[in-house]
């Protein structure tokens, strides 16, 4: 699938980015995405420019991620299986008490890093059981200790 961009001139460019969607969004120009086959290829119009968007996160989707675009009330522990404490990266484990789920850890990985510094390794497993997460991070970029050693039985709802 490609995607090309006819502007109003007439001239046409390839390739899509933030700047692409605020030109279509602004009447300046028109996104096609092409489907190409064998023998010809196909022309789409992209209408959805919302879905457009989401999906090359050019915008934040909170529907696909589940995750929304504000600062997560987060907690975590070491998680129980994780015997090499010292190591570089360990196995977390977190809670989200602001509600979100974690549908996309690249999204997730780079929203902890924005807003407390985790360094949340994405290229490895990852997932998720009794209303918690597992994954690896860097033990360094983590906060020195665990927000649950302290904030066990805070009922903040
Ligand atoms: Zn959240």
């Amino acid at each position: 699938m490609c995607y090309i961009e006819v502007h109003g001139d007439g001239s046409v460019t390839h390739g899509r980015d933030a700047e692409t969607y605020r030109r279509a969004r602004a009447g300046e120009s028109r996104l096609y995405a092409v489907w190409p086959g064998e023998w010809s290829s196909h022309l789409f119009v992209i209408d959805d420019l919302d879905g457009y968007a989401k999906a090359f996160g050019i915008v934040h989707d909170e529907e696909r991620t589940g995750l929304a675009d504000h600062h997560h009330d987060v907690r975590w522990e070491v998680a129980s299986w994780e015997d090499k404490l010292d190591g570089t990266c360990i196995s977390i484990e977190v809670w989200l008490d602001c509600g979100c789920e974690v549908r996309d850890l690249n999204v997730f990985a780079k929203q902890m890093r924005e807003q407390r510094g985790w360094d949340i390794a994405t290229t490895r497993g990852w997932g998720s059981g009794g209303g918690s997460y597992y994954m690896r991070a860097r033990r360094r970029s983590l906060e020195g200790r665990p927000s649950t050693a302290t904030a066990k039985g805070d009922t903040k709802r």
